[in-house]
């Protein structure tokens, strides 16, 4: 990864802008193309498919820029961290659609690289790359989702073959995925120590997704069955029992990407518009909002907004500086699901009567959206640990703060 000087980095800027110019699909400019929604996670399904969301990926993929900074042997672009984030602006500055949306690059690939055999990376990661395998993930149990290093699906060493059994609950999009990376107990007289990290391509025999409905309405999780599924034995990452640090290490890039929009170039912290604005324009105000309280606590989300952006920034730099994300990266997903919520319940606030609406007449597609998006940042708090689970983490690993138990 070669480091660039400020002349370098404007002669790559131009060359980005030439190819750009060249190859983002014109139809995807056209808000009235159809694209399949699903498109963008790509995956088996998309291979042989025309539709312009995958021709874009494709040609991303080409020059490794669905993963800019990952080594160019695998298909990554090997672009330094400066040229990733010309790349970023340059992406950012035509609007151009995401080239493909993947846990196999935000989780997984990372970990691979730091983690797996040269075979394995040799296998799975152009597979990430070019989008041709959409992955998901297999942590959480019924019986181990914070107190993760209690799960229970078994996994025998039968000579040739690793055999599973057992199941996992809110693995989002496992009916749609092609691979699923997944914890496994190889020890059951040991908790941490007994656990392994394993590759399962959802094909094989015995494998089973089963969808559970949201309170937003829609089915984006499942609980998946494993019922004497046989893997080969070189489908297991790193040692045997030796998961539990590769899991951890999987959860701290899961929680930087998921915090991810809302630093620089991201949308979620106004992609609804100004929460002002949108007051104003329900109440019927003039000049300045009269409720004096919704006035302070927008003014406060906005300020906290900031301070949640300048501190991605400045973990983001420490990240690069040193080995990648650390267990900072609790601080800021606990920090960016909490202003997700409190940006949302103002939301609704400003919309007053309308931000009840489900569906129906009375009602317009933004305010149906910013009612569904309220409950969806419900889970905000949840999904890739806990809050409480994230200030534990913050607390012993990052204040060194004594272990209550
Ligand atoms: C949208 C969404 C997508 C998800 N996708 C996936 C996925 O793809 N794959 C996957 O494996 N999992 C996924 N999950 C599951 C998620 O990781 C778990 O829901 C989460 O880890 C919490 O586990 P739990 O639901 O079992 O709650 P519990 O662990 O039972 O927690 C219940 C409550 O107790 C609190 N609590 C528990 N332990 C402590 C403690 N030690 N200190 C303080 N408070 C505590 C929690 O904070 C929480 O409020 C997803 C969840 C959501 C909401």
């Amino acid at each position: 990864m070669a480091d660039f000087g400020a002349g370098e980095l404007d002669a790559f800027r131009t060359e980005v802008r030439a190819w750009l110019e060249a190859n983002y699909p014109a139809e995807l400019n056209d808000p009235k193309t159809k694209t399949d929604p699903e498109a963008v996670w790509g995956g088996r399904r998309f291979a042989e498919s025309d539709d312009p969301q995958i021709v874009w990926m494709k040609r991303m993929a080409a020059k490794g820029w669905t993963t800019p900074t990952w080594p160019k042997e695998y298909g990554g672009g090997g672009l330094s961290p400066a040229e990733a984030k010309v790349l970023e602006r340059e992406l950012a500055a035509i609007k151009a659609r995401p080239a493909v949306l993947a846990f196999g690059i935000w989780m997984l690939g990372p970990v691979l690289l730091e983690y797996a055999t040269e075979e394995q990376k040799q296998t799975h990661l152009r597979r990430i790359v070019n989008g041709e395998i959409r992955w998901c993930q297999g942590y959480s149990e019924p019986g181990a989702g914070s107190d993760l290093a209690a799960l229970a699906t078994k996994c025998e060493d039968k000579g040739d073959h690793w055999l599973i059994n057992g199941s996992k609950i809110w693995t989002s999009y496992a009916d749609k995925a092609d691979w699923c990376f997944c914890l496994v107990r190889t020890d059951t007289a040991k908790k941490h120590e007994g656990i392994s990290f394993v590759l399962i391509d959802m094909a094989t025999p015995g494998v089973e997704t089963r969808p559970i409905p949201l309170i937003s309405g829609e089915s984006p999780f499942c609980e998946t069955f494993f019922t004497d599924v046989k893997i080969p034995k070189g489908n297991l990452v790193g040692r045997v029992n030796g998961g539990w640090e590769i899991a951890k290490r999987l959860l701290q890039y899961e929680r930087q990407n998921i915090s991810a929009g809302f630093g620089e170039g991201g949308t979620a912290g106004g992609a609804s518009g100004d929460l002002a604005v949108i007051a104003k324009r329900y109440s019927g105000d003039e000049g300045q909002l009269e409720d004096i309280e919704l006035r302070s606590n927008i003014t406060r989300n906005k300020m906290d907004f900031q301070s949640l952006r300048l501190t991605i920034a400045r973990s983001a730099a420490e990240s690069k500086a040193g080995n990648g994300p650390s267990a900072a990266t609790s601080i800021i997903k606990y920090a960016a699901a909490e202003f997700a919520k409190a940006r949302s319940e103002l939301m609704i606030e400003a919309l007053g009567h309308q931000g009840l609406g489900w569906e129906g007449e009375g009602f317009e597609t933004p305010e149906i959206m910013a009612t569904r998006g309220w409950l969806r940042t419900k889970a905000n708090s949840i999904e890739g640990g806990t809050s409480e689970v994230n200030l534990n983490v913050v607390a012993k690993r990052v204040l060194g703060l004594p272990d209550p138990k």
